[in-house]
C-alpha cells in the first residue's frame, strides 16, 4: 500500500504554469496540506524552484509552515484576519472592510494584502466597501490585490469577461501588485494574468490543466482472494451478485481512505498494469472487493491512482472533481515522495 507523490512533476507542473504567464510572479497555492499530498515536501521542493509566494486558506496552516520556509517566503492567508489569530510573520488577505480594520489596528506596519469580491459573491470586499477605504489601505501599502474567478474552468463563460471588468474598474490606478488567476484563470489568456498568479490544481496534476503531469500514484495491498460462485454476492447490502464463477480479491482502503463510498457501482477499476478489474459490491470503510479473474496472476498491489485511472477520470466515476479526490486521501497511507 502506498501514496506515491512525485515532487518533480509538481515542479514541472508549477514551471509550466509560470511559463505561461511570464510577466506574472508565480505563487503556490499549498491549503489543505497541499491538497492532501503534504504541504511540508511540496513548500520545500517548490521553493528549491524559485517560488517565494505561498497561498493557505488558514492562519494555523500559516504557522504550520512558517517554520519550514525561510524568511524571504510569503505565506498568505486566505481567510484574511479573524478575531485572535496569531498572524506573525504571515500575510493576511484582508477579505471586508471589519478584517482591514481590526488588522491595521493591531498589526500597523506589518505586511497585508487586500482581496476584492469581482463577482463570485463568496469572499472580498464589495465594490461599495471597498471605495470607502481604498484611499486608507493603498496609503498602507498592501503586498496585492487580488481576486477570485468563479468559472475560469469554463472558457465560454460570460462571468470570466465580467469579472475580469470589474476587478480592473475596482483596481484601476492603484499602484500595487494585482493578482486574478488561479489555475483555470491562467489558462485563459494574458489579460486574465496581471502581476501574480495562484496555481494550485494544476500543480497537482489536476484537469482544467490537461497538459499537466501526473503527480500521484496509489497502490493498494491485496488482503485475501476467493472464489465466488454464480449467484453469490460480495460486500455491504448484497448489491453486486456474481453471474458466474468469479475471482475476487479483497483489497485494503475504503471510504476512511477517500474512496469515497459515491463510487460503489460506479464502474470504476483498480490496475494489474494496464488491465482493470472492476470494483463489485459497495465500497466499505476499510476495504472494497475487486473482480481480477480476468488475471492470469494477482499481485501484491492493484493501482486506484495511475495513469490508466487519473484523479479526474475517478472524480468522474463518483460525480466530484479531481480536487476533491485529492484532499480525501486521508492520513493512513505511507508516503513516498520521489
Ligand atoms: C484554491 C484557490 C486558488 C487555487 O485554485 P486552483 O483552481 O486549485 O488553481 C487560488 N486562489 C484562491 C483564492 C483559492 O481559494
Amino acid at each position: 500500500m502506498s501514496l506515491r507523490i512525485d515532487l518533480g512533476a509538481i515542479v514541472q507542473n508549477w514551471r509550466q504554469l509560470a511559463a505561461m504567464a511570464p510577466n506574472a510572479r508565480p505563487a503556490a497555492v499549498v491549503k489543505a496540506d497541499a491538497y492532501g499530498l503534504g504541504a511540508e515536501p511540496v513548500v520545500r521542493a517548490l521553493y528549491e524552484a524559485g517560488a517565494r509566494d505561498f497561498c493557505v486558506a488558514l492562519a494555523r496552516e500559516g504557522r504550520a509552515l512558517r517554520p519550514v520556509l525561510p524568511q524571504d517566503a510569503r505565506i498568505n492567508i486566505l481567510s484574511g484576519h479573524m478575531p485572535s489569530e496569531d498572524l506573525t510573520g504571515l500575510v493576511p488577505v484582508l477579505n471586508s472592510a471589519e478584517q482591514f480594520f481590526r488588522d491595521r489596528a493591531i498589526r500597523q506596519g506589518q505586511p497585508f494584502a487586500i482581496q476584492l469580491d469581482s463577482g463570485m459573491n463568496r469572499l472580498g470586499m464589495e465594490a461599495g466597501e471597498w471605495a470607502a477605504l481604498r484611499d486608507e489601505a493603498l496609503a498602507g501599502d498592501p503586498d496585492f490585490i487580488m481576486s477570485h474567478l468563479a468559472c475560469a474552468d469554463e472558457p465560454d463563460h460570460p462571468a470570466n469577461a465580467a469579472q475580469l471588468a470589474a476587478f480592473r474598474e475596482m483596481t484601476e490606478g492603484c499602484d500595487v501588485p494585482r493578482s486574478l488567476a488561479a489555475t483555470g484563470g491562467i489558462l485563459l489568456g494574458p489579460q486574465y494574468h496581471f502581476d501574480m498568479i495562484r496555481p494550485g490544481i494544476g500543480i497537482y496534476g489536476g484537469l482544467p490543466f490537461a497538459e499537466a503531469q501526473p503527480v500521484v500514484t496509489l497502490s493498494l495491498d491485496v488482503i485475501q482472494t476467493r472464489h465466488v460462485q454464480a449467484g453469490e454476492f460480495c460486500g455491504y447490502g448484497g448489491t453486486w451478485v456474481a453471474d458466474g464463477p468469479r475471482r475476487i480479491a479483497t483489497v485494503s482502503a475504503g471510504y476512511a481512505d477517500g474512496v469515497l463510498r459515491a463510487l460503489s457501482s460506479s464502474g470504476f477499476s483498480l490496475y494489474a498494469g494496464a488491465t482493470a478489474c472492476p470494483v463489485v459490491g459497495r465500497v466499505s470503510m476499510d476495504l472494497m472487493t475487486v473482480d481480477v479473474s480476468d488475471l492470469p496472476e494477482v499481485p501484491a498491489t492493484l493501482d486506484l491512482i495511475c495513469r490508466e485511472q487519473p484523479i479526474d477520470r475517478l472524480a468522474d466515476y463518483a460525480g466530484t472533481i479531481g480536487y476533491e479526490i485529492l484532499t480525501s486521501l486521508g492520513n493512513r497511507y505511507p508516503r513516498h515522495y520521489v
